[in-house]
């Protein structure tokens, strides 16, 4: 804390994942005598810069932009790029940690590293973030590369503006590489790799309920969020005949009572992926859904919770109403949605919860899948990669069964941690002191 003052949620992940590895890491001398715990949490690099662009009245703004490159131990840094207001290097150092061990869970080639901008992107026009974005890549461009650094998308940053990042970026380089992914199915981009993070998240649940005794099918589910992540775990969840009772976005939450139908996910998302409206726009057009505003949809009762929208969106308080509702299972499509405080209501209360670095690897992994096709020249089809999706899935899950099965229980957050973690201490224990 001392090194890397005022960074909160930097600080909340790194204690998360010592928490877990440490007892095992105590009883490692190898790793101890090389100091892997406190080298792991020192990024390898941060690359810090200024993005000019021009509104559409001529006016002049200036962002702040990063790339964290926290560790390729594994493979090629990758991990998103966010445009978000709230964005800082804290926030931005929590993910690219996160991701060293998400990476190394998926089984896949990929070191861990995060970026993005507090650009907001709400309110501004097209051409507006086309010239952010070309601004953007004009510096990021000599720091990232297939065999390098390889960025997706996150919060802000969907199929629009990873097209006008990966424009720029062979513009600039007069080559084409499968350097950035999410990218246009016509242009290099994987199928599935929109819904993968959300159909991911629910096949790890899935998983998580049958390891438990219990059935997906017939679950009361409670999402937030309704944008990438969120719309896709929402798709899939009715798919298995769960009934899904909300969404949310910045504004406040919708309350569906029976369960979202295929008619009204059709109409949220042509709303938020073309149009960019608010969620409250479902209930202005269907009267049996009731709109909250300002409120987090946590108390509604529900057999499962999936946070889909942004980090610590779910405290202790939360947490009570959740596991007073009899939830048996919350599993993180966002990436550290619950506080520390959350997490611990959760475990007291025997509440399955499985932490993103597990639920929501399927997004980096059928990125993963997209530079392996790039790098091929190929493209396999949605079956094939959906088919490699539930396997990555499935192996992911039962690593964190091998490593944090407890009394008849599973321990995910241990068991997530200490196999992701496992892996990247090994490989920097090979490599010696670098
Ligand atoms: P999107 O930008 O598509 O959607 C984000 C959603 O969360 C929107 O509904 C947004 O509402 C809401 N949201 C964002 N910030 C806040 C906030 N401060 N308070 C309340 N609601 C908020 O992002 P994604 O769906 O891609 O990402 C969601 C989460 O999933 C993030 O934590 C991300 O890191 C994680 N993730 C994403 C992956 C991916 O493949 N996209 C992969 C793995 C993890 P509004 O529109 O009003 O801002």
């Amino acid at each position: 804390k001392k090194r890397n003052p005022h960074e909160e949620e930097f600080h909340q992940a790194v204690e998360e994942v010592a928490t877990s590895v440490l007892p095992w890491y105590m009883d490692h001398e190898a790793y101890r005598k090389a100091q892997i715990l406190e080298r792991v949490t020192e990024p390898d690099r941060i690359v810090t810069f200024r993005v000019c662009w021009e509104t559409d009245e001529g006016d002049v703004r200036a962002n702040r932009a990063w790339r964290v490159q926290f560790n390729h131990s594994l493979g090629p840094y990758k991990g998103g790029l966010r445009f978000h207001p709230s964005v800082t290097q804290s926030i931005l150092k929590f993910l690219g940690f996160e991701q060293i061990f998400k990476n190394s869970l998926t089984g896949l080639p990929m070191g861990g590293a995060k970026g993005g901008s507090n650009f907001n992107p709400k309110g501004k026009s097209e051409r507006e973030v086309m010239r952010f974005c070309q601004s953007m890549m004009t510096e990021l461009h000599r720091h990232i590369g297939e065999d390098v650094d390889v960025p997706a998308g996150d919060i802000g940053v969907g199929g629009r503006e990873i097209s006008y990042l990966f424009g720029q970026y062979m513009r600039l380089e007069n080559r084409w590489s499968g350097v950035l992914t999410g990218k246009g199915l016509s242009f290099g981009g994987s199928a599935v790799r929109t819904e993968a993070t959300g159909y991911g998240c629910v096949y790890f649940c899935e998983h998580m309920l049958a390891q438990h005794g219990e059935e997906i099918a017939g679950k009361k589910v409670v999402i937030s969020g309704s944008g990438n992540v969120a719309l896709y775990a929402a798709e899939k969840a009715i798919e298995k005949g769960t009934k899904v009772v909300t969404l949310s976005d910045s504004s406040g939450f919708v309350h569906v009572t029976d369960g979202l139908t295929e008619q009204q996910l059709h109409f949220v998302k042509e709303l938020k992926e073309n149009r960019r409206g608010r969620i409250s726009e479902l209930a202005d057009e269907f009267g049996s859904v009731k709109f909250y505003p300002k409120a987090r949809p946590w108390g509604v009762d529900c057999d499962v919770a999936l946070p889909c929208a942004t980090q610590n969106e779910m405290d202790a308080s939360d947490a009570i109403e959740l596991a007073r509702s009899g939830c048996l299972a919350v599993c993180e499509g966002a990436n550290m949605p619950l506080t520390a405080d959350a997490a611990k209501v959760l475990a007291d209360h025997k509440v399955l919860h499985a932490p993103g670095k597990a639920s929501n690897a399927g997004g980096v992994a059928v990125s993963g899948l997209e530079q392996s096709q790039n790098a091929m020249r190929i493209s396999w089809s949605r079956e094939e990669v959906d088919e490699r999706l539930r396997s990555i899935i499935a192996n992911i899950h039962a690593r964190c069964v091998e490593y944090g099965h407890q009394q008849g229980r599973v321990n995910y957050v241990d068991g997530a941690n200490i196999a992701g973690f496992k892996k990247v201490a090994d490989a920097m224990l090979a490599y010696g002191v670098v």
